[in-house]
């Protein structure tokens, strides 16, 4: 058994240490360079990293290439202006295009995303993989087969449970109003040892408690013999008949690195993988390359409270409310430094000044909307740009979320509310009525989302995905996708456990070796509340035939070299 309790989550005692980081910097790499392995894995957040370093301590020999640079705890100076720029994919500006903008940070750096995520972990509920399973034909995907895969993601990552003590203010009083409702919540698993509350986690975390797969999976595979090269960009892979031979990409230094290889394992995450596929001509037989985009969007509330809630203190992500799950509503803590909330809150000039003063008294939370709307992403004239709009159906999934977490603040004792939504944005006494009545348009809300998914989907028939089952890109021997994108539908929770496992669950299968027999299990595990199964589907599922061929045209394959 292994313990998830308050004294596991504290401990941050015998962290693993490599015996050597094998990490070269691509800013040295400045000629052409070749090396020769077995695999190749281009990225290193929560897909590519557990792929590198299950293939490495299997035997085989891994290069991972990573794009962003490899940053160290003694990097993480907390301070939100400094470390945004460093990690970060465009100083956190990435943006869709749509009926509303939406802000849709990624990460850029070894770790990935993970390095700069909230590290809230979830299993796939239920009726999702149920419903892969019917729609997609992904028929050992059951929570059985992934169990093994899942406990072993788990330990690696030391997922455990927020104690109440590290939890703040700002989760407390939001459970204080789900207590008060009788709405159903917890505090979050996470993956964090040795965890101080220190409430910067989007920022990189200063202790190393966070344990994203760069400090995680990474060292690990170096342990086992493969080498990270970061500043490294993959430009092609390099196809011989229906085989990739290997991974063309340019350094940092300007130069080139040759990478040549029996195996592609492509996790470069759901919006930078198909523009990657679809510049080799791999994965656009489907006309499913790029679409299917789910965002899972999100909002926050703020409140005003007499007491002292300080939210720069403690987890920023540490309670969650699954009471709606089944409507495709969760909320989530959102947390963080004074930095954090002046730059999100929708207020200007004398207004923005008077709340910020007000910071210690602020509370905010999030509302994430399991999306039935889909984008798509696309490359144009060498810029990946992200379509996406919000269909009214999650409008009113919005105003309902909004609706009942400001029904939660005022339960808890709140003076004030602020909802996101044009013409709104405060309300008083109790009185939701402002929001009640309005009618709202996608372009009201302010939105933000953090778990793109489904842009090279799997499913086990040829013409409606992008990579089988075990994850093989359609129509190739031996290139492979292992992140977000081949998730095929919203997931309804926060991601990272479900695209970790089915990594792991990869690379075992490259190995030939069965599910691991011993991993322990743990105290407890973290499930959320049910999404009700319409809502597991993707909306892309029955898209017209015209649509789907527009889809395809976009994407169209080209010719394998
Ligand atoms: C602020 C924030 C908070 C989040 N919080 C949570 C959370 O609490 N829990 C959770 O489950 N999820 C969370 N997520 C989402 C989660 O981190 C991601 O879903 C997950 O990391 C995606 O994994 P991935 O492997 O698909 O991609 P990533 O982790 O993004 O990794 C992809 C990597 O590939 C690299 N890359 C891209 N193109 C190339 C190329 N051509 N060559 C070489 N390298 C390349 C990128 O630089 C990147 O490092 C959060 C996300 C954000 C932005
Ligand atoms: S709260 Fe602080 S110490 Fe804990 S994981 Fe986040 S950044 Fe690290």
């Amino acid at each position: 058994m292994r313990p998830t309790g308050p004294d596991a989550y504290r401990d941050g005692t015998d962290m693993f240490v490599p015996r050597e980081e094998r990490v070269e910097s691509g800013s040295a790499i400045r000629g052409e360079r070749v090396v020769r392995v077995d695999a190749c894995v281009i990225g290193t957040g929560a897909g590519g990293a557990p792929v590198a370093k299950e293939l490495a301590e299997g035997g085989m020999s891994v290069a991972m290439l990573e794009e962003g640079e490899h940053f160290t705890t003694d990097d993480m100076t907390a301070r939100p202006r400094d470390m945004t720029p460093l990690l970060y994919r465009e100083a956190g500006q990435t943006v869709t295009v749509g009926n509303v903008p939406v802000m849709l940070p990624l990460g850029r750096g070894v770790g990935g995303t993970t390095l700069i995520n909230s590290g809230t972990c979830f299993r796939t509920p239920e009726p999702v993989l149920a419903k892969w399973r019917e729609s997609f034909g992904l028929t050992s995907l059951t929570p059985e087969a992934l169990d093994p895969f899942f406990r072993r993601v788990e330990r690696e990552l030391s997922v455990t449970q927020v104690p109440a003590e590290l939890a703040g203010n700002n989760a407390l009083v939001v459970k204080r109003g789900a207590d008060a409702l009788c709405w159903s919540g917890d505090f979050i698993h996470r993956n964090a040892r040795g965890c101080v509350g220190s409430g910067v986690c989007v920022f990189g975390c200063p202790t190393s408690a966070k344990q994203h797969t760069g400090i995680t999976y990474v060292p690990k595979a170096w342990d086992a013999g493969a080498t990270t090269y970061a500043g490294v960009r993959a430009r092609e892979i390099v196809m011989r008949g229906g085989r990739a031979a290997g991974v063309i990409a340019s350094t940092a230094g300007g130069g080139t690195l040759r990478v040549e290889c029996d195996t592609v394992v492509v996790a470069c995450g759901a919006i930078h993988t198909p523009p990657l596929l679809a510049r080799n001509g791999l994965g656009g037989r489907s006309g499913e390359l790029g679409e299917n985009l789910a965002i899972h969007p999100c909002s926050a509330v703020r409140a005003l409270f007499e007491e002292e809630i300080d939210m720069a203190r403690g987890v920023p992500q540490s309670y969650y409310v699954d009471e709606f799950a089944g409507e495709g509503i969760m909320f989530e803590g959102a947390a963080g430094p004074p930095d954090y909330l002046a730059s999100t809150l929708p207020f200007n000039r004398e207004r923005h000044r008077e709340l910020m003063l007000e910071f210690k008294h602020l509370a905010q939370f999030g509302v994430m909307v399991s999306d039935r709307s889909r984008g798509r992403v696309r490359e144009r004239l060498g810029r990946t740009t992200i379509e996406y709009s919000l269909v009214p159906e999650d409008v009113e999934t919005f105003r309902r979320g909004l609706e009942l977490l400001a029904d939660l603040y005022w339960e808890a004792g709140a003076r004030r509310v602020f909802v996101p939504v044009s013409g709104v944005q405060e309300m008083h006494g109790r009185d939701s009525r402002p929001l009640h009545g309005r009618r709202l348009r996608a372009r009201d809300l302010t939105l933000m989302a953090f778990h793109p998914l489904g842009t090279a989907r799997a499913d086990a028939r040829p013409e409606h995905g992008v990579v089988d089952e075990s994850l093989r890109v359609h129509g190739t021997d031996n290139v492979y996708v292992a992140d977000a994108s081949a998730i095929p539908s919203s997931l309804g929770v926060n991601p990272q456990i479900t695209i970790a496992t089915l990594a792991t669950r990869l690379a075992f299968h490259l190995l030939g070796s069965e599910a691991p027999a011993d991993e322990p299990h743990p105290e407890t595990v973290a499930r959320a509340g049910q999404l009700d199964s319409e809502r597991a589907i993707s909306r892309s599922n029955t898209r017209s035939g015209s649509t789907r061929a527009k889809a395809a045209r976009a994407f169209a394959p080209r010719p394998t070299r």
